[in-house]
């Protein structure tokens, strides 16, 4: 189990992404491209 380097949540394992909806590490970043887009709110 993979945790966040800046937070030491958990991190998603699909994603890779922190579960911390705070951490900035939740979120992918805009230049980094992701496999797939969940639906971008606001
Ligand atoms: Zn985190």
């Amino acid at each position: 189990m993979e945790r966040c380097f800046l937070c030491h949540r958990k991190m998603d394992e699909k994603t890779g992404l922190c579960t911390n909806p705070k951490c900035v590490r939740s979120k992918p970043l805009p230049e980094k491209k992701e496999e797939k887009k969940d639906g971008e709110k606001a």
